[in-house]
């Protein structure tokens, strides 16, 4: 049985593979170029299957991809041919949530801006670098998944917050064991939370979720924190009420035009804005742990069971 692997893994997934399997190509190999040849199953992280990918791979019988986006990956054509595809959903849940506490602090607090000041040798003026705590306050959390959820907990627990949770596909009594009030109207969250957090992917429901007429109904004290897909915020009008004082931050590890976004992207020039180029699972654990997963569940399959996490 041959195995390639065709992106750069952490190691102990890799590790765990050669452990049971002898023939593992790993990645940089030359002779992964050819690994349409006699690939049985393959690895992967960003590397695009196409159609014809899938018809030239006669042997292939699994891909196991580590994340959970599949737009590199024709699942149709995969599906053609019999190739079970398959993806570690959830194990980068904790790190997001935790880069989406880390930006709330942030810009409640100022501490990057405080930061640049500090370093371009500013004249600190005390009374014009005030913040906000998070102690008590009210946050909206749009999309109650994986990682929504994990959110709203940190937020709870740390800083005993009120959580509006707004999630209209979650069942009824989901999130039984989270103090929280369930929201059904949008309209009425925006006008209430001093922090909303994006936890949603982006469809044609989500897209500019956070748009002019939602930005005119939050307090000017309010902040932004989206961890999630860019597209969901409407960067302009964003843009237009973080210089205009009519919201008070935002914490961004998503833009519309892709991440890292140019330098020149006009969000970055407003000190109210704390900025990361899409590095919500940019943990060491999070990386160990979805590599071994991604090992550990083409394995599996290969043993002759049904993936944990099948997308195709
Ligand atoms: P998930 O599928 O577990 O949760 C998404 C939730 O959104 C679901 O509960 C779903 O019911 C809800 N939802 C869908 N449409 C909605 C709508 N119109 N309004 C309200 N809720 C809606 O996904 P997840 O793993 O929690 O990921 C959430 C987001 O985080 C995704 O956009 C994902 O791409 C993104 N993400 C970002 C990073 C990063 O590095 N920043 C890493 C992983 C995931």
């Amino acid at each position: 049985m041959k195995i390639y692997i065709l992106d750069d893994f952490e190691p102990t997934g890799v590790q765990f593979i050669q452990s049971k399997v002898q023939q593992v190509i790993p990645f940089g190999d030359p002779a992964t170029s050819q690994w349409h040849e006699d690939a049985e199953a393959v690895m992967i992280r960003g590397s695009r299957l196409t159609a014809d990918d899938f018809a030239k791979a006669k042997k292939l019988k699994v891909v196991s991809k580590q994340g959970v986006g599949v737009d590199n990956l024709d699942l149709e054509a995969a599906r053609r041919h019999g190739v079970v595809v398959c993806t570690t959903p959830g194990v980068n849940s904790d790190a997001v949530a935790e880069l989406a506490f880390g930006l709330a602090l942030s810009v409640s607090r100022r501490i990057q801006e405080m930061g640049q000041m500090i370093r371009a040798g500013e004249k600190i003026v005390r009374p014009q670098l005030l913040g906000y705590e998070l102690h008590q306050k009210t946050v909206g959390v749009i999309g109650m998944g994986n990682i929504g959820s994990r959110a709203a907990r940190y937020f709870h627990k740390a800083f005993d917050c009120q959580i509006l949770a707004y999630d209209p596909y979650a069942k009824p009594d989901a999130w039984a064991d989270l103090p929280h009030e369930r929201m059904s109207d949008l309209k009425q969250l925006w006008p209430v939370v001093d922090l909303v957090t994006l936890h949603v992917p982006l469809t044609e429901t989500t897209y500019h979720i956070v748009n002019r007429e939602a930005i005119a109904l939050m307090k000017p004290s309010a902040m932004v924190i989206n961890v999630s897909r860019g597209g969901l915020i409407d960067e302009v009008a964003l843009f237009e009420a973080l210089s205009q004082g009519r919201l008070f931050g935002a914490g961004l590890d998503a833009f519309e035009e892709g991440e890292p976004p140019s330098a020149n992207n006009p969000l970055l020039s407003l000190r109210n804005v704390v900025a990361t180029p899409h590095a919500g699972a940019g943990t060491v654990e999070t990386q160990i742990k979805s590599s071994l997963l991604t090992a550990q569940q083409l394995w599996h399959v290969l043993q002759g069971n049904e993936p944990f996490h099948r997308v195709a």
